[in-house]
């Protein structure tokens, strides 16, 4: 072999550090590889937070929640098609991995509530700072303070097995040389599959077309080459939209603008749906309208509400209009369809009642002045399905035998959110299931 090491982790998103610092921490040497000139994977550009239940964190803030909570609103999220000793795990776990981080010395001080969450539960940092970059800080700061050697622009592109024993992997550099790095244990790291779209396509043909809020390396690599020596897949079809990206650039727009008031019209200037309602219903109705998009529609006083909104309008990715006629012209609605729909939601706003479509939080109306527009598509979000996994994280075949030697963390895992994955979940499950595998590989 070209190098030598005890655990070679494929993969630097949260799931790979978390699993490198572990096997490091157990004895061991840990070598990772990552294809992209940069670390963190997707987990950098995480904007919920971590799902935690029962820590200091919340107890300083006198929220009342429970594991128990936790995993039912988990089951209940996935449709009940989660693996329960998985989940059981994860929530089990959970708040123990934040005490983790906080530790290793991040911020996640604040704590917030995603859909389909009983309590507050959402750990961020405080004032108000994006989770995937502090969370990808906290873990590279310590990989770092332990000399774990992070091999970028390197791609994993075989796992070695010989007699049903894991042997290390085939890497290629950037210049397409390829060399084996030996190791008993391989940790799949690789993130899930929601920039392949010829997978996504294979899996769920109805995202033919869809554009993605992932990075370009989620491509499924660890998926595919541990499909290639026997490992079992599982709820590959089980694929999660965005239903607020922009179409000509996959970046997403926060619901925290639909939560803050706006509303989505068609291209007839007409709402179609409950827009609070989960991201799977509303994805659905957008693409039933012409040009399968929806027009985010909000006035003044949410782009005040709301910094992110700024930023939207210097990526130009918002029509404006000084007045409801002004927008309807430059978007080719009729104005007076349009100045119809403004006028019936802010009446449902003064009733309180969403008659129309059941929307249950109305915070405010649309009100005179300007008027904003951003065109959004559902977008492919997260890959729910991956490689099976037992409860210390090994790979397991299509027959439920484990892989000696191949173990698995993060996106590139099936069975922990069935069928829907709530928010803040997968930032908690990459901590904890990372920490499990790097463990696990340790003890081998
Ligand atoms: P998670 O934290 O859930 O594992 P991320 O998407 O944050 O998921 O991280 C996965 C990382 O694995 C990404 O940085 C991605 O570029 C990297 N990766 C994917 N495939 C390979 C591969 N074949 N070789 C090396 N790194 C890979």
């Amino acid at each position: 072999a070209d190098i030598q090491t005890d655990v070679v982790i494929i993969g630097s998103g949260g799931a790979g550090l978390a699993a490198a610092i572990e096997a490091h921490d157990a004895g061991k040497e840990v070598i990772v590889l990552e294809k992209m000139p940069m670390v963190g994977g997707n987990t950098l550009r995480a904007t919920g937070g971590l799902n935690a239940a029962g820590t200091s964190v919340q107890a300083e803030l006198g929220i009342e929640d429970s594991v128990e909570v936790h995993y039912e609103d988990t089951m209940t999220g996935g449709y009940d098609m989660n693996n329960p000793e998985l989940v059981q795990i994860f929530t089990e776990n959970a708040s123990d991995a934040v005490e983790w981080l906080l530790e290793l010395g991040g911020d996640f001080n604040d704590v917030g509530r995603l859909g389909g969450s009983t309590n507050n539960r959402s750990h961020r940092p405080s004032g108000g700072a994006a989770v995937g970059p502090e969370l990808v800080r906290t873990l590279r700061a310590a990989v770092e303070a332990r000399d774990i050697e992070i091999m970028i622009e390197t791609t994993a592109i075989e796992i070695l097995s010989e007699d049903g024993k894991i042997g290390g992997v085939v890497a290629m550099n950037k210049d397409g040389q390829e060399f084996t790095v030996a190791a008993s244990a391989v940790i799949l790291a690789t993130g899930g599959f929601g920039a392949n779209s010829t997978m996504l396509v294979e899996w769920d043909s109805a995202l033919e077309g869809f554009g993605t809020t992932n990075q370009p390396g989620a491509t499924g690599d660890g998926i595919t080459m541990a499909a290639a020596i026997g490992a079992g897949l599982v709820d590959m079809e089980e694929i999660q939209t965005h239903p607020t990206a922009v179409p000509s650039n996959g970046s997403m727009i926060t619901e925290a603008v639909r939560g803050n008031g706006a509303i989505l019209i068609n291209k007839d200037g007409q709402r179609f749906v409950n827009e609070l309602a989960t991201r799977d219903v509303v994805s659905e109705a957008m693409l039933a309208q012409e040009g399968e998009i929806g027009l985010l529609f909000f006035g003044d006083d949410i782009r005040e509400s709301l910094s992110a909104i700024e930023g939207y309008i210097k990526q130009g990715i918002v029509t404006e209009g000084s007045s409801i006629e002004e927008l309807a012209g430059k978007l080719g609605i009729d104005a007076e369809t349009l100045q119809g729909t403004v006028d019936t939601y802010n009446g449902l706003v003064d009733s309180g009642v969403d008659a129309e479509f059941g929307r249950d939080d109305m915070p405010r109306g649309i009100e005179e002045g300007n008027v904003y527009v951003i065109e959004v598509g559902p977008a492919v979000h997260h890959t729910m399905g991956g490689v099976r996994i037992n409860g210390s994280a090994q790979v397991l075949n299509a027959d439920g035998e484990v892989i000696q030697g191949l173990f698995a963390a993060g996106e590139a895992v099936g069975g922990i959110h069935g069928g829907n994955r709530l928010g803040g979940n997968a930032l908690a499950d990459i901590i904890v299931f990372g920490r499990v595998a790097g463990q696990s590989a340790a003890d081998l």
